[in-house]
């Protein structure tokens, strides 16, 4: 499976082919302010490589994608959240746009118990 896409928006992110607002990055990991936010706070959590969504993701990724969660956490913390919610959608029925899999942490006001 390739690393990058050159057709896909956040590889263009990761390559800084298309600005955004970085709030962490690792070797394997992107965090950025989403452009659209939902919250004071929200930003998204990428890997590096290009996977499309969850279901691209095999037992070899199990790593990144605990490192996917412990970023959220990170950046929350940083941002001094005393909450947040991590979501991600995965697959057009599951509500993505975007077919770079993310993590979405939003917090900075109190949300709702449900989700939408
Ligand atoms: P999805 O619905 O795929 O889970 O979420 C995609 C997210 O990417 C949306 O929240 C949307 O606002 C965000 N987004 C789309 N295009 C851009 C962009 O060019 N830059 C940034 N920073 N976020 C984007
Ligand atoms: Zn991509």
């Amino acid at each position: 499976m390739n690393d990058r896409d050159p057709n896909c928006l956040f590889c263009k992110i990761v390559s800084g082919q298309i600005p955004s607002t970085r709030v962490h990055e690792t070797d394997t990991l992107l965090a950025f302010k989403d452009i659209h936010p939902q919250a004071p706070f929200h930003c998204l959590v990428i890997p590096k490589i290009h996977r499309a969504t969850l279901n691209d993701f095999a037992q070899a990724d199990e790593q990144l994608i605990g490192s996917m969660l412990l970023t959220a956490k990170r950046i929350a913390a940083d941002a001094s959240l005393p909450g947040y919610r991590v979501a991600m959608n995965v697959g057009r029925e599951g509500g993505q746009v975007v077919f770079h899999v993310h993590l979405h942490v939003l917090g900075g006001r109190p949300l709702a118990g449900a989700l939408g």
